[in-house]
Formats: structure tokens, sequence, C-alpha cells
């Protein structure tokens, strides 16, 4: 029988304009697709209303296009999904994965107790509302709305990352009952990007290394949903020269702010592929990066992007 074909995809949240290190991650989800004959495909992440603006979803199709990435397929979009994101809730919800939380941000920042009680994101969740009875659960309604949350199974999650190796976590102890739908109505990342990674039959996961700590947290979610989990890859994020993520307010690393200076796509590529470990900082095009694609040539640490390096790769000085 056939391999099935490689299914990639970028799903960018659309909360600002690109940089460099999103089009890095872009690019090599592009790469790792097109190299092995796959599919790749695009999947707007604009769940958080507040902070998304159609405007930086078309700047991010016109990003994406000048880069010269395709896409297969329509893009899903995430707000438009929520009715399948509740299906999956109802059906956890059956087996009795899934409970009303109404504890507020301070109470659960309270109820934790260290020292084991903080995770990088947060203090991990007590379970104070785990086992509410119908009575109390009607009572607490009437006066909030609850957030809903996914019952993390104790024990170590373990996965091989194609690019860092065996990685394990203990959702329970470390995260504890984690939200798959706020209490604002939506539906949280980590229900969302499990459903819709299966929707679209995605193979492999390529993308930062940020997400890496939530990747347990979705393991449980397809184990629970009864649908396949696909590979995951996550590269170490291009960091600035003050040692923080590249962030969308940094202007210089802005790919609009490129063209506007009008680089050459090429300059660009070349740049992206030297943080990449896929080549030396000159230019290159497209072809010769699918031709050069080997995961086992990507960074396993961060990389410092340093304006110095940027403005001489792109021949701005
Ligand atoms: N939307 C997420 C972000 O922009 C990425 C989600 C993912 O790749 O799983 O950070």
């Amino acid at each position: 029988m056939a391999a099935p074909t490689l299914r990639g995809r970028f799903a960018p949240s659309p909360t600002g304009r690109m940089h460099l290190g999103n089009m890095r991650s872009a690019l090599l989800g592009w790469l790792q697709a097109r190299a092995a004959g796959g599919a790749f495909l695009l999947r707007i992440e604009d769940l958080d209303r507040a902070r998304c603006r159609p405007q930086f979803v078309e700047d991010l199709y016109e990003d994406l296009r000048w880069l010269g990435l395709d896409w297969d397929e329509t893009p899903l979009v995430q707000s438009a999904r929520d009715d399948v994101y509740r299906e999956a809730q109802a059906k956890l919800t059956r087996e009795g994965l899934i409970y009303p939380c109404f504890c507020t941000r301070a109470e659960i920042a309270r109820a934790a107790s260290a020292p084991h009680g903080l995770s990088e994101e947060g203090p991990r969740y007590p379970g104070t509302c785990a086992n509410l009875t119908a009575e109390q659960i009607s009572e607490r309604s009437r006066t909030r709305a609850p957030a809903y949350r996914f019952r993390a199974r104790p024990g170590e999650v373990r996965f091989v990352d194609d690019l860092m190796g065996p990685h394990a976590q203990d959702v329970h102890a470390l995260v504890g009952d984690f939200v798959v739908r706020r209490n604002d109505g939506v539906a949280s990342y980590q229900l969302a990007v499990v459903v819709d990674d299966a929707a679209s039959r995605i193979t492999h996961v390529l993308r930062g290394d940020d997400l890496l700590s939530s990747t347990p947290r979705q393991l449980l979610l397809y184990e629970a949903l009864g649908l396949p989990a696909p590979a995951f890859l996550h590269v170490p994020l291009v960091l600035g020269e003050d040692g923080k993520r590249l962030a969308k307010r940094d202007g210089a690393f802005a790919l609009g702010e490129l063209r506007a200076r009008g680089r050459p796509r090429e300059h660009v590529l070349g740049l992206l592929a030297a943080w990449s470990g896929l080549g030396d900082g000159s230019p290159v095009d497209l072809p010769a990066l699918v031709a050069r694609f080997d995961t086992d040539v990507l960074p396993h640490a961060p990389v410092v992007a340093r304006e110095s390096q940027l403005l001489d790769a792109l021949g701005l000085r």
C-alpha cells in the first residue's frame, strides 16, 4: 500500500503583521510538505476576536504569496467553526470528561499550591470545580457563566518529537484539568487546533517550540476523541538580540517592512534559510530550498536574529 501523502499546515493567528520568525515557520512547514510531494494547508486561527483583525488576514495572504508559499484547499477559518468544536465538546461531555468551572483567575491563583502549582503558563488548576453536584452547578450558573474543563488523566503523556526527540509531560500534575471552552463562550486553542488538524487530516505539524508544552494536552484530546494524532516537529524559535522571541511589534523584522524597502524575496529566503541550517545567508530561491530541505539540519537551539546580520543579508547597508 502506498504511504499516505504528507499533509502539513501553517496555522497563524492574525493578531499583527507577520514577522520573519512566523515566516520561517511557514517556510519550513511548506518545505517539509513540498519536499515530500505532500499537501500544505493554511488555517486562520482567529478565535481571539479582540486581538485578530481582518486586515491582518489580508496581510498574511499577501505576505505568503509574496514569499511564494502557496497552499492547497480552502483555508479553514476558526471563527466560523464553532459548531464543529461544540460537537467535539459534546462527545467529550458524554464520556464524562468535561465539567463546568466557575473559578476566576484570581481564585485559581489563590488555590494553586506552591511549589508544584505553577507551570510556565500559570498556576496548575487545582480541580476546585471537578466534582460539583448538579445543584451546585445550577446555583453557580445563576451568577456566572462557566468555562469548561477537560479532565486530564494522571500520568505522563509521551511522544517523540521529530526534531527534539522523546518528550514527556504529566499534564495532570503540571497543568491540571484544562479549558476547552472559555467563559466568554469561545472554544480554546487546545480544542480547536486538535479538531481542525484532525478534520484536515494533517499528518505532520511543524511549528515553533513555544507550543511544545501544549502538545501533551493536545495528545490527550486526540486520545479522548478517538482521533489519530499527527507527527510533531517543534523548531526552536528565532529570538531578538534581547533574547526575547521575535514579536509582531519588532518592525525591522516585519515582512511588510522588508517588502516596502524593496527587498527581493530571494534575499529574505536566504536569511530564513540561514536561520534553519539550510544556507549561509546568500540569496536562494524556493526550488533550491525544496531540494535542500532536510529535517536533520534544523537547529536544536534558538537562533538569535541580529539586526546587523539582517541588514547585511538583505543588502540594506
Ligand atoms: N495559532 C498559533 C500561533 O499563531 C499556532 C497554532 C499551531 O501551530 O498549532 O501561535
